[in-house]
């Protein structure tokens, strides 16, 4: 299906307020908004909207096998969507907002859709201001895979994300190359702490902490 992708040339989140206000009510509407993230570029929806999420796998082309994490603000509005222990607040607390995404026992409110029948989900918190400033007014937990077809590496260029997914998705932000540009580290500690996928974060600096 063809949508008609509105395109934000964003440079400073307090300079274009505006157009972050834009995609935040299309987000809380259910629409699919791509956006940078200090990693690479991310195409969020509601995640406590499974019409939302049916859409974001669709635009993605993505396998519903293939769980979805989620991005937040803070912690309190993390724990509203996974259960935090000891080690899980440690690690919070040291690396986000960061380039780590933290795989946790789910609560209830995170549709099964969005971890693929999972009963964990991955949570993260970007050190980005324009998707900080999104995840704050929006006022709701983010499903946040990465802006590219399924198949297809990661995109760290808003001009990249243009050309895959436009007429796909409803707005994307383009702010340019993003900081860091290489994906996050995954720890799961939803047993003893593994990690997952390299990413920017070390993963030694991760098991020192929690072994
Ligand atoms: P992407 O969706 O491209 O941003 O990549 C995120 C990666 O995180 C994918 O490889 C997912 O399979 C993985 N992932 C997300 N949620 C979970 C989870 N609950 N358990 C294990 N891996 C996850
Ligand atoms: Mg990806």
């Amino acid at each position: 299906m063809l949508l008609k992708t509105e395109v934000f040339k964003v440079e400073d989140a307090e300079k274009d307020r505006k157009c972050i206000e834009i995609c935040a009510g299309i987000l809380k509407r259910g629409g699919l908004v791509a956006f940078p993230t200090e990693t690479v570029y991310g195409l969020g929806a509601n995640a406590l909207d499974v019409s939302a999420v049916e859409k974001l796998y669709a635009a993605k082309n993505r396998p519903a096998v293939k769980p979805l994490s989620v991005c937040v603000a803070d912690l309190p509005s993390a724990e509203r969507v996974a259960v935090f222990d000891d080690r899980a607040k440690l690690l919070f607390k040291t690396f986000m907002p960061g380039p780590l995404t933290i795989v946790l026992p789910k609560r209830e409110t995170v549709p099964g859709l969005v971890t693929a029948g999972l009963d964990t989900v991955g949570i993260r918190v970007p050190a980005n201001d324009i998707a900080m400033m999104l995840l704050k007014l929006s006022g709701v937990p983010l499903a946040l895979p990465s802006a590219n077809l399924s198949g297809k590496g990661s995109l760290s260029d808003g001009s990249e994300v243009v050309k895959e997914l436009y007429g796909r998705v409803d707005a994307i932000i383009d702010a340019g190359k993003t900081s860091v540009g290489t994906v996050s580290t995954i720890v799961s500690l939803a047993g003893e702490a593994k990690i997952l996928r390299v990413g920017a974060v070390p993963p030694e600096e991760i098991l020192q902490l929690v072994k």
